[in-house]
């Protein structure tokens, strides 16, 4: 695939996705060397830190639904990431059509996990996704007392599993070193 054609590809398969910047994958970004916290702070992003380390919280407030406000000015690692699927794209070990129907079919299972921790009696919260699972799945349930919160329990614990599995296996990439 020309230089070209990849970036238009990518382009269209990132505005249909939106799952690394949306809290689905990632909880947090690391800020890196020659990110400016205080820059990106102004830009709206929700910059934190801790121990002397600057991150960013995901779902990313630049997110305007799957297109990033901050294009320009994104820090470090969003620069460099580019997961799985863009990466056997660029190689042409795959097609725009096969990255497409693992989006759909990843989104679906997004939307099951929501829809589920919603059953499960935690309102959106504008937290990431396995923040919110982590918090459903840390109350516990007495299946006798309360049988059909314990089956909803079980059908978001199977949902997650499927989706994590499916983001493992296609979508993201090795860890980076920090
Ligand atoms: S997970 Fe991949 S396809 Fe989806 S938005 Fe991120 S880089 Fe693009
Ligand atoms: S700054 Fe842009 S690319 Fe980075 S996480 Fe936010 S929306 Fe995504």
């Amino acid at each position: 695939m020309k230089p070209e054609d990849y970036a238009a590809a990518a382009s269209r398969i990132c505005t249909a996705c939106g799952m690394c910047c949306d809290g689905t994958m990632f909880q947090i970004v690391k800020l890196q060397t020659g990110d400016r916290p205080a820059e990106l702070g102004k830009l709206g992003l929700k910059v934190r830190s801790r121990d002397g380390e600057f991150f960013m919280e995901q779902p990313c407030s630049a997110l305007r639904d799957t297109c990033c406000t901050v294009y320009e000015q994104r820090p470090a690692r969003c620069r460099l990431f580019h997961c799985q699927q863009l990466r056997l794209l660029d190689g042409d070990q795959t097609t725009e059509r096969e990255v497409m129907t693992l989006i759909a079919s990843a989104r679906e299972l997004v939307e099951q996990v929501h829809s589920l921790i919603l059953q499960n009696g935690l309102r959106e919260d504008g937290q990431a996704l396995l923040d919110r699972y982590e918090r459903v799945m840390s109350t516990p349930v007495d299946a006798e007392l309360e049988p059909e919160l314990a089956a909803a329990r079980q059908s978001l614990e199977a949902a997650m599993r499927k989706l994590r599995r499916l983001l493992n296996r296609e979508f993201r990439p090795p860890p980076l070193s920090n």
